[in-house]
């Protein structure tokens, strides 16, 4: 499968919801599905990281438990904005609106959209075309089902959305929900079929609709604050697109450190403090240093954060960025507000040429 297609499944463990990215491995070109509005910078830099070009930002449903965050991925990237056109609103700023039978094509590759209504009159469930994966949202759960007791849910729908539209894949077909709250990640169509507690097995409509109707689940804490933003796209009151941070151009990785570009680093100098943790003998040798910069090593700086300025960005350097990106996590820790790893180290700034301390003034 790995082969076929570029697959990453992440997590938001504040509402447990799984963002799914499938790519063609060729074009690069790939779909993001239900990525969460407070994910965006981490969903974006794997995006980034893998060299993925977004085709379109789907959701499965109008979720009444999460933002979406497929208007902020829109405002980077261009990506379309895709969900049902079965609900009796419009979506703002969406405009892929799918209906059942729908492919969605990235590459040479697609999903085929299956409507798979219940949980509310929208869902969807996205299936790869070789029928290896199906993206079932909140319709088929691991051994569950989402909840239809809001949002025009309906049980006896969701029966034959999951018998005739899920059960009908291939038994190896592997599903993905857009949540788990016990830490499961992926079940198979056969497995579901055989051991779902509630459609399971020989499981009738009335045996299914009657636990749906049972559960006595409490109301979703953020449905009124999701609903209407996802009516939106996800797009915020303010329409501003989060920024990892507000003082320079800096990005925050996929691991989740902040990164700044070291021809910004060099117009910038005497706004920011310079912070080289290299070893000494490594900062005499022929790499040099940046003009100004103060040195620490990476050993020492717990003991020394007294040492280091916070009035100003420090930014963070060593050979090509990892003692420093560790650096900067301690400098966080620290309570300095402002602070990124130099990207790529020395090595990338000698590489650039930019300008170093004459031998010599040390
Ligand atoms: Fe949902």
């Amino acid at each position: 499968m790995s082969c076929n297609f570029i697959f990453r499944q992440l997590f938001d463990s504040e509402s447990s919801t799984y963002t799914y990215l499938i790519g063609d491995p060729v074009s690069h070109q790939t779909i993001i599905i239900d990525t969460v509005f407070e994910q965006h910078l981490r969903d974006r830099a794997l995006i980034e990281e893998l060299g993925c070009i977004l085709v379109a930002s789907l959701d499965t449903h109008c979720h009444a438990d999460h933002v979406t965050g497929s208007w902020l991925m829109q405002q980077a990237t261009g990506c379309l904005i895709g969900i049902s056109k079965r609900y009796g609103y419009t979506f703002q700023g969406s405009n892929l609106l799918l209906d059942h039978g729908d492919q969605i094509n990235f590459g040479n590759r697609h999903l085929n959209v299956r409507a798979t209504p219940g949980h509310t009159d929208g869902c969807l469930t996205f299936v790869t075309d070789d029928l290896s994966m199906a993206f079932t949202g909140d319709c088929l759960m691991i051994r569950s089902a989402g909840r239809c007791d809001f949002q025009m849910g309906n049980a006896s729908r969701m029966f034959y959305s999951i018998t005739e539209q899920i059960f009908s894949l291939p038994d190896d077909c592997l599903i993905y929900p857009a949540h788990d709250y016990s830490g499961r990640t992926v079940t198979s169509v056969g497995e579901e079929r055989a051991n779902n507690p509630r459609i399971g097995g020989h499981a009738t409509e009335r045996d299914f609709v009657g636990s749906m109707e049972n559960l006595h689940l409490t109301h979703p804490k953020k449905i009124a604050i999701a609903v209407p933003a996802n009516m939106r796209s996800g797009r915020p009151d303010n329409s501003e697109v989060p920024q990892p941070a507000d003082w320079a151009p800096v990005r925050r990785s996929y691991a989740g450190q902040l990164e700044i570009d070291p021809e910004w680093v060099a117009q910038h100098l005497d706004d920011v403090c310079v912070l080289d943790v290299r070893q000494p003998e490594e900062i005499e040798g022929k790499q040099g240093r940046i003009v100004g910069a103060k040195l620490i090593p990476l050993g020492e700086l717990k003991d020394r954060l007294t040492e280091v300025p916070n009035n100003k960005p420090v930014i963070t350097v060593c050979h090509v960025g990892m003692r420093s990106g560790q650096a900067s996590i301690i400098l966080r820790d620290a309570g300095f507000p402002n602070v990124a790893n130099l990207y790529g180290g020395m090595l990338l700034w000698q590489q650039l040429g930019l300008s170093l301390e004459a031998s010599g003034d040390h």
